[in-house]
């Protein structure tokens, strides 16, 4: 006889070829640099998976990729376990969404005890690879990917040679012990100029700023990251012992006055129609920025919030990633392309 409840041999079949898809353009993507579906077509996929988990819970497995931060850890570098998990972002696609998100997230906060008024730090999304800077006694010590948000991959030499990464922090006030999280990337302008010169020497260029900027920095020789153009920006604080930090735009001042590259393209906002308005002003902005964006990451500026909203396994619930809709490929770039 069979049981309405037990869902069929068929959607299990679906939701393990939904999961398995997810998990080879996850390994793709961060494992081998090389990915095989646009980032939107995986964003789509991404959120088939979660669909399919919200209409079958019985089916939904604590493994699935939307449980997990999504990076993998390669073989070729020594793994290293972070001091505080690192946390992927939930996504919104629609400006409904994110004010959706926003309203939902400021209500919770105003039920906390002391209701306190929530300030929104509204960035960019750097479109690049996240790294963790280990700095003890403000000697830069080790570096790592992200990987699955627990346990990363040893870069310490490639990213030593990033000319904005400080070695040694400044100032004399830095803490004991601190994770600097951030994002490696190429700028526009540098990464033309790479190539241009890829082609020159006769070599396939790479296909955008992110997949050169990982590429680059997972080498295995530190001397070719040497010659990659990596710049970096630091957008967050993991573990830290010996200095109080009340809000994360001040925890940015803060990184700055050590030496540590901090984005110009960051704003508190009030109220959430600024938020659409930064939303508009960099949609306008975004192909004269000093790098590529994916989107604009909206977080609770207040630390003793965010500590309080916490996190789930895979993405912190004081922040969230809009992302702006995918451009139509233009085509003259792409008679560009097809000519190389
Ligand atoms: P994510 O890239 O959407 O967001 C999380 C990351 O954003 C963080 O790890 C952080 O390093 C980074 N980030 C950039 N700017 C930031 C800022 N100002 N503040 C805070 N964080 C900032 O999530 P994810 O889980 O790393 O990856 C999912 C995304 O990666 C997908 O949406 C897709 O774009 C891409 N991806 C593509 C493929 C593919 O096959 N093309 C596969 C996997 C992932």
């Amino acid at each position: 006889d069979l049981n309405p409840e037990e869902p069929s041999e068929a959607l299990r079949e679906q939701y393990a070829e939904l999961s398995d898809r997810v998990r080879e353009a996850r390994a793709a993507y961060y494992v081998h640099d090389q990915p095989v579906i646009s980032d939107a077509e995986y964003d789509a996929l991404y959120r088939e998976l979660e669909e399919f988990e919200a209409l079958h819970p019985e089916l939904k497995a604590n493994d699935s990729p939307t449980q997990e931060v999504g990076g993998e850890v390669g073989v070729a570098f020594s793994p290293v376990t972070h001091l505080e998990k690192m946390y992927s972002l939930e996504d919104v696609f629609s400006t409904d969404e994110l004010v959706a998100w926003l309203e939902r997230a400021q209500q919770q906060v105003e039920q906390l005890p002391g209701a306190p008024e929530v300030a929104w730090l509204s960035e960019v999304k750097i479109d690049g690879l996240a790294v963790n800077l280990l700095y003890r006694d403000g000697v830069l010590v080790r570096a790592a990917t992200r990987g699955d948000g627990t346990t990363g991959e040893d870069i310490t030499h490639n990213v030593a040679t990033i000319k904005t990464i400080p070695q040694r922090l400044t100032g004399e006030d830095f803490p004991e012990e601190v994770e600097v999280r951030g994002e490696v990337f190429i700028s526009s302008k540098d990464f033309r100029a790479l190539n241009e010169t890829m082609v020159e020497e006769g070599r396939a260029p790479f296909a955008n700023p992110r997949n050169a900027a990982a590429g680059s920095l997972r080498q295995k020789d530190p001397e070719v990251t040497a010659r990659r153009p990596l710049s970096m920006f630091v957008h967050g604080i993991g573990y830290v012992r010996g200095v109080e930090l009340t809000t994360q735009s001040e925890a940015y001042d803060v990184l700055k006055g050590w030496g540590l590259p901090v984005s110009p393209y960051s704003r508190v906002l009030a109220s959430v129609p600024e938020v659409l308005e930064f939303i508009a002003e960099f949609g306008d902005r975004r192909h004269s920025l000093l790098h590529e964006i994916d989107g604009i990451v909206v977080k609770v500026d207040d630390r003793r919030t965010q500590f309080r909203l916490g996190y789930t396994s895979r993405v912190p619930r004081w922040a969230v990633a809009y992302k702006y809709p995918p451009e139509e490929v233009n085509t003259k770039l792409l008679d560009i392309l097809v000519n190389v």
